[in-house]
């Protein structure tokens, strides 16, 4: 698990909005970014080692200084806007010519400020929170969040390159085009947008720190698209991921849960806190769904199934059922089954069966709001493993080229690490790192290299060698594949 970073981000406001309808500045991230690429968000990122060099008037401490410089650079670095004193006396001009030299490296930001005596002041940055990526993320970050006044005579310009585009949007356009399934983010700009959808009000940074997840506490109910909720739960799994996915979809009646992996009974217990909640509001549970066999995904199965009696069936994939020992499945799903949830909206998901990584593998597919579950075939964070004889590499290229061809994907939901937004880059990705893989493994095998271990070592440059025998496993099941396509 990686410590959280500190970083900064900014809530822009538009000058003289309409405090009874705000608008902010929003940007969408690059679909090519690693990192939350094709999310909503707010400009921002991570602190960099200068941004305590500044001076910040008014800040109450060295801490909350570093903060605000950060969040400062950021919003010149991405927006072009820059919230200094003494900054409305540069033209359009200079501060392009400036903002040329900060991101080209050629002047640091505190030199910046000093050269063109620029001062920040801690009254121009209204602390709204403090959030922390939960652990389930490959990339962990400690934001704090500031509103800030967009400057008169200054308007944002997104900075090509980690952003590909950012508008000015009313709060409730933004809330409503999350709700709508247009678009995809994580909880701090969910809850910001939301939060001033109420308005600007006096009372309005209060109501932005009136949840805990807002004063650090770490978030486990993430919705990065309406009902459907992720919530990573801690489990032996393989490293670097530390925890599972499990996912709740929900209308206003119905509740079905995917993969309950966690054996640990803190995280059960969590789980069926939030099961609770939901149903209090006047849902019910009617399946447990398990994506594929494997320990991480079905640990809390029975410990659930325990909890919620007999309203509950648990469904798998045949060949799912038939490898579990101590879990019994109900229900089979085979390809092509529909899952139909009752209530408002209404959901229907597609099974897909998706060998590869597990023989019984399924992955799921929302067809009117574009989201696959996709289990263990693509992930969040880490990469799959295919371990023969569950795993079978001719199975898993087939998989991903099949969840290659559904159309209009606008999410990939995976048992590991955060929502994917960028759907087919992913697929694109996995598909060709496979290939990859292949072509060197052939080229190393017609230059004689004859044993697996041998040819990890030849091949697999990249990874640890404490991964060595994880990479076995996956040579091994790409040897079988060129061996069935007649290549060695
Ligand atoms: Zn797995």
């Amino acid at each position: 698990m990686s410590l959280p970073k500190d970083a900064a981000a900014v809530i822009l406001l538009r000058q003289n909005t309409d405090p009874s309808n705000p608008e902010v500045f929003w940007v969408k991230r690059s679909d090519k970014l690693a990192f939350l690429g094709g999310f909503y968000a707010f400009a921002g990122g991570q602190i960099d080692p200068t941004d305590s060099e500044v001076e910040v008037k008014n800040a109450p401490n060295p801490e909350t200084a570093m903060m605000i410089s950060g969040a400062a650079r950021e919003l010149f670095e991405e927006l072009g806007v820059l919230v200094a004193h003494g900054g409305e006396l540069l033209t359009k001009g200079q501060r392009a010519s400036l903002l040329d030299d900060l991101v080209s490296g050629r002047v640091s930001w505190p030199a910046l400020l000093q050269h063109y005596e620029l001062h920040l002041d801690a009254n121009d940055f209204a602390y709204a929170g403090r959030w922390v990526t939960p652990p389930f993320s490959p990339r962990r970050f400690d934001t704090w969040f500031f509103l800030v006044d967009c400057p008169g005579k200054q308007e944002p310009n997104v900075t090509p390159g980690e952003l590909s585009s950012g508008e000015w949007i009313t709060a409730k356009n933004a809330v409503a085009r999350w709700s709508n399934g247009e678009v995809t983010a994580v909880p701090p700009t969910l809850h910001a947008l939301k939060t001033l959808t109420n308005g600007i009000t006096p009372d309005l940074v209060d109501r932005f720190l009136s949840i805990p997840q807002a004063r650090g506490e770490i978030v486990q109910r993430i919705e990065f698209r309406p009902n459907y909720i992720c919530f990573p739960v801690r489990t032996p799994t393989r490293p670097p991921a530390t925890h599972t996915n499990c996912y709740l979809v929900y209308t206003s009646k119905e509740i079905l849960i995917f993969d309950p992996g966690s054996p640990y009974e803190d995280e059960q217990s969590a789980l069926a806190t939030m099961v609770n909640e939901l149903k209090s509001e006047g849902r019910r549970v009617t399946r447990i769904i398990l994506t594929h066999l494997h320990s991480d995904h079905v640990g809390g199965v029975n410990a659930l199934r325990t909890h919620l009696g007999d309203e509950v069936v648990v469904c798998a994939h045949e060949q799912t059922a038939d490898a579990l020992t101590d879990i019994k499945v109900d229900q089979l799903i085979s390809d092509g089954d529909l899952l139909c949830l009752n209530g408002e909206p209404a959901i229907t998901l597609r099974a897909l069966h998706t060998p590869g990584h597990a023989r019984g593998h399924l992955c799921f597919h929302d067809d009117e709001r574009g989201i696959l579950l996709t289990g263990d075939n693509v992930v969040g964070l880490g990469s799959v493993l295919i371990d023969p004889p569950q795993g079978n590499m001719i199975d898993y290229l087939r998989s991903l080229a099949r969840m290659r061809s559904i159309s209009d994907l606008t999410v990939l939901f995976g048992g590991h690490g955060p929502a994917m937004a960028a759907p087919y880059l992913k697929i694109d990705e996995y598909i060709n790192h496979r290939l990859e893989r292949e072509a060197k493994i052939l080229d190393a095998v017609r230059a004689g290299v004859t044993t697996p271990a041998d040819i990890v070592s030849a091949v697999y440059t990249d990874v640890s060698p404490k991964a060595y025998e994880m990479a076995e496993r996956s040579v091994i099941a790409h040897l079988e594949k060129l061996k069935v396509d007649g290549k060695i």
